[in-house]
C-alpha cells in the first residue's frame, strides 16, 4: 500500500497522513520532516535546503529525489507507507515510479481562503516540532508548548509573503502533477473543506479510496 498525499500547502494534509498512518499502521513519511532533520543536523546538504525552503522555494528534484529513495528502502516502510510531500514535480514523479509502485494518490484539496487562515495561525514547537493554530488548536499558555514546554514560533515559509510564494509555486509546479496520476487512473480527490472538528468526514473520503484499493489487488489476485 504505497500512498502518495497531495495537496497544496496549509490543507492539512500533513494531519491527515498521520491519522491515516495510525489506522492502517504503516508509516508517514513527511518530506517536510526529512529536510527539517537534514538541516536541523546542519550537513552541507541541510544548508542547501535551508536555502530553498526559507525563500518558499522548492529543493531541487536531485537531493529531494535521493533523500526519499533513501527513506522508502528502510524497513519500516516494506509494507507501505504515506507518502507527503512528494512528488511534487513530474520529474519526481517519474523517478518515484523507477523505484516505487504507487498504489493510490489521495489528493486533498480546499479553498483559498482556508488555507490562507490555517497557514498564518500555525505555531511550531522549536524543542519537539509540535504544531498548533492559534484558533483552531491553541496551546494552554500562548506561546508555549502543552506538550514540553518548548517554546512557539512562526516558521519563516508560514510567513505570509513565504505562503503566497509557496501558493504561487505549488500551482506552476504541482498542478502538472495532478494531471500526471490522473491520466495513470491513480488519483482520488478528497473534500478538505471541513473544520478541524469535523476531521473524521475527510479521513472516511479516505478509508473508501483504500478499501476499494484492497478489494481491486484482491481481485487482481483471484
Ligand atoms: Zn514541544
Amino acid at each position: 500500500m504505497n500512498i502518495v498525499i497531495l495537496g497544496s500547502p496549509g490543507v492539512g494534509k500533513g494531519t491527515y497522513a498521520k491519522i491515516l498512518s495510525e489506522k492502517f499502521n504503516i508509516p508517514r513519511i513527511s518530506v517536510g520532516d526529512l529536510f527539517r532533520k537534514a538541516m536541523k543536523n546542519e550537513t552541507e546538504l541541510g544548508r542547501k535546503i535551508e536555502d530553498y525552503v526559507s525563500r518558499g522555494d522548492l529543493v531541487p528534484d536531485e537531493t529531494t529525489i535521493e533523500l526519499v529513495k533513501k527513506r522508502l528502502q528502510e524497513d519500516d516502510c516494506k509494507n507501505g507507507f504515506f507518502l507527503d510531500g512528494f512528488p511534487r514535480t513530474i520529474a519526481q514523479a517519474e523517478a518515484m515510479e523507477r523505484f516505487k509502485k504507487i498504489s493510490k494518490v489521495l489528493n486533498f484539496v480546499a479553498s483559498e481562503w482556508i488555507i490562507m487562515s490555517r497557514l498564518g495561525g500555525r505555531r511550531t514547537c522549536r524543542e519537539c516540532g509540535a504544531t498548533y493554530h492559534v484558533k483552531e488548536v491553541p496551546p494552554k499558555l500562548e506561546g508555549i508548548c502543552d506538550r514540553c514546554g518548548g517554546k512557539l514560533y512562526l516558521r519563516s515559509d508560514e510567513a505570509p509573503q513565504a505562503i503566497k510564494n509557496r501558493l504561487r509555486v505549488y500551482l506552476e509546479k504541482t498542478k502538472p502533477v495532478i494531471g500526471y496520476f490522473r491520466k495513470r487512473k491513480l488519483l482520488a480527490i478528497i473534500d478538505a473543506n471541513y473544520k478541524f472538528e469535523e476531521v473524521d468526514k475527510v479521513i472516511s473520503q479516505c478509508e473508501k479510496h483504500l478499501q476499494n484499493l484492497g478489494e481491486d489487488s484482491r481481485r487482481r489476485r483471484i
